[in-house]
């Protein structure tokens, strides 16, 4: 079929988006009949839509469906970073996409504080990816049994899983809940440099088909809930999900009130009154100001999965006054992410992970700890910003008393 036979198709209903590259004489082809018709559908135009070098080809295979173009995010750079972690031991320029104003530069004034102060130390302290599928038995009584059944053969179902990959490795099931006569077990594996939901949904897939087969048992479906997948949730907080990680830092007094223009006293006030009992009024599962916002700029530069952003939002963070030098962390206890696989190989995705020489094996303990560094500048400045402001408005009322 040529070009306007399918676009007419399209239009008549006759030919589904889906089935386009079916009729097309290539992707590409495909690519601007689908975009052709969705101009004329919304009658607008897509001309930046449709610039690009991306490989949409290779993209269509396992990273989009339907495609009918690209989008572009503005693109800066935050740094020098230093960061003095077990896997990264350097100073960084770190790629951040976003189109929020003044992100950027509040990054990069809370990255050459940190430099100055001699870097974010880092510490990784749990690397695990979970699938918590729903079993359905007939009674809470015969749920309990599935329970043993899981508990009891473990070494089993390890082998079972790990024949479905090279680098995944099945470390634990737990918690396993036992809600009426479903059972919701967590599994825990470790994935490598990839993210590995895909990884471990393969795997947990084989696991419940040797369920089926030894117990009176069905399974509802893949993912229970209990997993938590891009959803904010106590028990990834307290569990942990994808990396766990802490970066902390001492702050010399000086430092503090050339760089931050306040004091260890008054970013400590700020972070206790806001990040965690304003939180904790709120009912929030963030105790902090903002790390959603670093994570979604770096997430978006190196092609991690974006929906995991509500993840990363998660964690806690603490100020600590130490007679004038500032004691600062931040604990990201959900971060979700990857080095190879998933959007890692979309060539912009590529560059920005070199930016920071962490494209591919061997290489996501150490994105990890520079994503830490990162949410600690962000996080930092702005706490020190809210606090330069309250000193400045204490200072005012103090002048006119
Ligand atoms: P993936 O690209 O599906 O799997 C990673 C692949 O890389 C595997 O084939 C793995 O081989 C291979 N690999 C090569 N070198 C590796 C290394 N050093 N470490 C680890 N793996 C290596 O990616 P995934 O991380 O499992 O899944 C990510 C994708 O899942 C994203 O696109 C995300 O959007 C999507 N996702 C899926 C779900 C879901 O429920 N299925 C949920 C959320 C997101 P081996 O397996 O042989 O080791």
């Amino acid at each position: 079929m040529n070009h306007d036979e399918i676009l007419n198709g399209l239009k008549e209903g006759n030919i589904k988006l889906y089935q386009v590259e079916k009729y097309a004489s290539s992707v590409d082809e495909a690519i601007k009949i689908r975009r052709k018709f969705i101009e004329e559908f919304s009658d607008s135009s897509l001309d930046i839509i449709a610039k690009y070098d991306l490989d949409l080809e290779k993209a269509s295979k396992r990273n989009i469906e339907n495609p009918i173009g690209t989008i572009q995010i503005p693109l800066g750079v935050a740094g020098p970073l230093k960061i003095n972690g077990d896997y990264c031991n350097r100073e960084v320029y770190v790629p951040l996409a976003t189109s929020e104003g003044a992100l950027v530069a509040s990054i990069n004034r809370g990255c050459s504080t940190i430099t100055l102060a001699g870097g974010v130390n880092t510490t990784i302290i749990s690397d695990k990816m979970t699938r918590a599928p729903i079993i359905k038995a007939n009674s809470a009584k015969d749920a309990l049994k599935v329970k043993n059944y899981l508990e009891e053969n473990f070494t089993k179902l390890k082998k079972i899983a790990e024949e479905t990959t090279n680098h995944g490795k099945l470390l634990k099931i737990n918690p396993i809940l036992i809600i009426g006569n479903y059972i919701y077990p967590r599994f825990v594996y470790s994935t490598g440099d990839s993210m590995g939901m895909n990884m471990v949904t393969i795997a947990t897939e084989k696991i419940l088909e040797d369920l089926e087969k030894s117990l009176d048992v069905t399974h509802i479906a893949l993912s229970g809930n209990v997993c938590v997948d891009k959803k904010p949730a106590a028990i990834n907080m307290i569990e942990g999900r994808g990396k766990t990680i802490s970066a902390d830092i001492i702050i010399p007094e000086e430092i503090v009130k050339e760089k931050l223009k306040t004091t260890a006293s008054a970013i400590q006030e700020v972070n206790i009154s806001k990040n965690l009992i304003g939180s904790a009024s709120a009912g929030s599962l963030s105790y902090n100001a903002h790390y959603a916002n670093m994570i979604a700029a770096i997430f978006l530069a190196t092609g991690q999965d974006l929906a995991h952003t509500v993840e990363g939002s998660l964690g806690i963070t603490t100020a600590e006054d130490r007679n004038g030098d500032l004691y600062f962390s931040v604990n990201l206890p959900d971060l979700p992410i990857a080095t190879v696989g998933g959007g890692t190989s979309i060539e912009t995705a590529n560059e920005g992970l070199n930016i920071l020489n962490v494209a591919g094996s061997s290489k996501v303990q150490e994105f990890a700890e520079i994503i830490a560094g990162v949410v600690l500048a962000g996080e930092l400045s702005l706490i020190s910003a809210l606090a330069a402001g309250h000193l400045a408005r204490a200072h005012k009322e103090l002048g006119r008393g």
